[in-house]
């Protein structure tokens, strides 16, 4: 087994034309994004904010342009591999996307924090879970024979906190059985070798900017210990609010579950997967083929939640990951 040495690595960064915004007192996320004919998704991960709640007086805000693209390249690798590229640094809960250039379709995988992730259309999408201690570890990127050994380095979100105020009768509703069956249920019900169904980016699910609960925040029973985090994106929408498929998928499930209620997911493809919980009617069909745009069902209060609303996630070979991201750029 040969190891290739992490030697020829050059940096690059490309620079978009960025606008920024200075908040203003009495300014929300959501009057800057209406001003900027954006979306409070976009603001939060061009300026890697996890809590859209938390904007201070003078902050600057970038207002358009792409998150950050500082990339490492590899130019030695194993034939007929011409050079690699991954990303400088990536956020918990996103995706570090090794891309590989060469003159055909290469084949083999990578061992990235104790799972294994092929490589796809000359790709490899490896989820950072939105737990993974900030540090640089290693992505093992097998051929055959060789080994390239790539670092990814891991930064901090900015997540907010949450304790959970669960009355006793709800909580005991938790068994870790339960919630594990369920979770199979839902990675289950994803093909993770479907060819890729998406092309560009993802369109968001419902029309609203209102994020009732973004992405990551930790939670927590007792004393700020973290046990978890949300897995998703909540928008807080009236029950009935119709919900749209954000990019063609085939449909992996679509059926009543215990904590997600009324649930739906989607297979784009590649190990993407991505779900909807506690809607109140759903008008898909498993097996059924769905484009951007098409009608799911619409959402509602039902499994556990407490109020009406619809969470959106996107899991990527069943780890979630911001979904954020996917509406500015798909990989
Ligand atoms: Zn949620």
């Amino acid at each position: 087994m040969r190891y290739w040495l992490f030697a020829f690595l050059t940096l690059c960064s490309l620079a978009f034309a960025q606008v920024t915004h200075t908040v203003q007192p009495g300014e929300t996320l959501y009057r800057i994004a209406k001003q900027y004919s954006t979306t409070v998704e976009a603001l939060q991960v061009l300026n890697q904010i996890g809590d859209p709640t938390q904007l201070r007086v003078g902050q600057v805000l970038r207002v358009s342009g792409q998150p950050s693209t500082a990339l490492n390249r590899l130019t030695q690798a194993p034939a007929p591999i011409e050079a690699l590229e991954w990303p400088r640094q990536t956020v918990q809960g996103h995706l570090a996307v090794i891309r590989i250039t060469a003159p055909q379709a290469v084949q083999g995988e990578v061992r990235f924090l104790n799972n294994t992730y092929p490589i796809q259309q000359n790709r490899v999408l490896l989820p950072v879970p939105a737990l993974q201690a900030p540090g640089v570890y290693p992505a093992l990127l097998r051929l055959g024979q060789d080994v390239v050994r790539l670092e990814v380095r891991v930064v901090a979100g900015s997540f907010g906190r949450f304790v959970l105020q669960l009355p006793p009768e709800r909580q005991a509703l938790l068994v870790p059985e339960r919630l594990r069956a369920e979770r199979l249920r839902v990675v289950g019900s994803c093909d993770f070798n479907r060819p890729q169904q998406w092309r560009g980016p993802f369109r968001k699910p419902i029309q609203t900017n209102r994020i009732t609960d973004p992405f990551g925040t930790r939670r927590s029973y007792d004393q700020g210990r973290t046990f978890s985090y949300h897995e998703g994106l909540d928008y807080g929408v009236p029950e009935g609010t119709p919900v749209y498929a954000p990019a063609p998928g085939v449909v992996g499930l679509a059926e009543r579950l215990f904590v997600r209620g009324g649930a739906v997911t989607l297979d784009h493809g590649l190990g993407v997967c991505s779900g909807y919980w506690h809607l109140s009617r759903i008008v898909v069909q498993p097996g059924q083929t769905v484009q951007a745009g098409d009608l799911l069902g619409y959402s509602g209060n039902t499994g556990l939640s407490n109020g009406p609303h619809l969470h959106f996630e996107i899991r990527v070979r069943g780890i979630p990951t911001n979904p954020a991201p996917w509406f500015l750029s798909a990989p």
